[in-house]
């Protein structure tokens, strides 16, 4: 009886996406050119292309928090 049963659990929380166009990186962590976003309590994630696009937003928003 040779049962392998052995599930790779690798891919839900190892992998990293970003969280605006879906590009995978390429090794576990974010490279430090992505920007990490956490928002409802979760850890979202955006690429350098997006991570410009996002950090306004970010920036906007933070602006009307404070004030
Ligand atoms: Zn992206």
């Amino acid at each position: 009886m040779d049962e392998e049963t052995h599930s790779p659990e690798q891919s839900a929380d190892g992998s990293v996406v970003c969280a605006r166009c879906g590009t995978a990186a390429e090794g576990e962590t974010a490279p430090p050119t992505w920007l990490c976003s956490v928002e409802d309590g979760r850890r979202l994630l955006f690429c350098e292309s997006c991570a410009r696009l996002h950090i306004r937003a970010i920036e906007s928003r933070l602006d009307s928090l404070w004030w």
